[in-house]
């Protein structure tokens, strides 16, 4: 039966890719954006709503009108700098936007949610390959935020019977192949789209964030994820809540780790262009390796991250780039 499903940053990178996923399964995305980063032109797939989390009014009457099913919330801010220099920002609009949000939810009668968090919540465990057990220490407050968000859906789960899915992912990449949405950060701090613009001549030069780490070409590991796996995962997750199986926690990754000049590698060779690029420093704050492990989606959620190789990664983010773009 489809459901209707209020998503929240519905016209972000993560969130425009989780509505497409969601109307191919049958599903209506009602997208609700206040659209600080977000791309009108990328909500394609269902209604929009524009209003913000902070504003508990514009939250009642989007459920007032269009009486979701669930919610998924993807809407945040995300940057690691950016928390660490004004913390604030991220208590209140992560924090608070969302507890306004699950109040919201639960006034309207919605008690299934399905949020997307970070492994940023893990803060610095190198070498370790995260479960969905690790211990969470979160190192800034973007981390920190995400964290609390969980811990309140837990709290909400006790008081009103709210049952949650909580997603835990490091780096996310790739677009959509048919090149509907994709990925478009203003200003982009990500390693694929900054080595494509690098590529095709944006910008002068990739730099790379510290050549000196105890990895075996000194560049930080990370893992990375398909955007379209990632999100056939939160579809995933609506199911398992509709079916009643209850809360749960799933980490999203491939177990496999990529460093820096690897992922450079495979774009040459998915280009078949060079990369100019430069050495630099270290960006404060870096882990050196960040690998987390999903044999729980796997097994509970029948979750197959079949795009997550490299080389189709950077294929189809290569293919937006040339191709897609947004306007406001
Ligand atoms: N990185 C880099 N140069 C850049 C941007 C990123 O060397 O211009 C590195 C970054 O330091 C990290 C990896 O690429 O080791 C992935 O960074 P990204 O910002 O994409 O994701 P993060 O791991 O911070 O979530």
């Amino acid at each position: 039966m489809p459901e209707k499903v209020l998503v929240t940053g519905g016209a972000g990178y993560i969130g425009s890719h989780a509505c497409k996923a969601l109307a191919r399964a049958g599903h209506i995305p009602v997208t609700f954006d206040n659209f600080s980063t977000g791309w009108r032109d990328a909500v394609r797939f269902g209604p929009m709503v524009e209003g913000d989390l902070l504003d508990r009014g514009a939250l009642d009457a989007a459920f007032e009108k269009h009486r979701p099913d669930a919610v998924m919330h993807f809407a945040a801010l995300s940057q690691v700098g950016e928390a660490v220099r004004e913390p604030g920002l991220y208590w209140r609009v992560n924090v608070g936007g969302s507890l306004n949000l699950i109040e919201a939810a639960l006034a309207a009668g919605v008690k299934r949610f399905v949020f997307s968090s970070t492994c940023a919540t893990y803060g610095d465990q190198d070498g370790v390959v995260l479960t969905e057990d690790t211990p969470q220490a979160p190192l800034n407050a973007y981390g920190a935020s995400k964290r609390a968000i969980e811990d309140m859906l837990a709290d909400f789960a006790v008081s009103d019977g709210l049952e949650s899915v909580i997603f835990r992912y490091f780096n996310v990449a790739g677009a959509d192949p048919e090149g509907e949405v994709g990925e478009h950060h203003q200003p982009e701090t990500h390693l694929i789209p900054l080595i494509l613009d690098a590529v095709d001549g944006r910008r002068p030069a990739l730099t790379i964030n510290g050549t000196d780490y105890p990895t075996a070409d000194g560049t930080c590991i990370r893992d990375y994820v398909h955007v379209m796996d990632l999100v056939e995962a939160h579809v995933a997750g609506l199911d398992w809540l509709r079916a009643g199986k209850g809360s749960r926690v799933f980490c999203l990754g491939t177990g496999t780790g990529f460093s820096v000049r690897e992922v450079v590698a495979e774009t040459r060779h998915v280009t078949n262009r060079t990369v100019p690029m430069q050495d630099g420093p270290r960006r404060p704050g870096d882990a050196v390796t960040l690998v987390c492990g999903s044999e729980r989606a796997r097994t509970e959620l029948g979750w197959q991250a079949d795009r997550s190789t490299m080389a189709q990664m950077i294929a189809d983010a290569w293919r937006w780039h040339q191709n897609g773009h947004y306007d406001r």
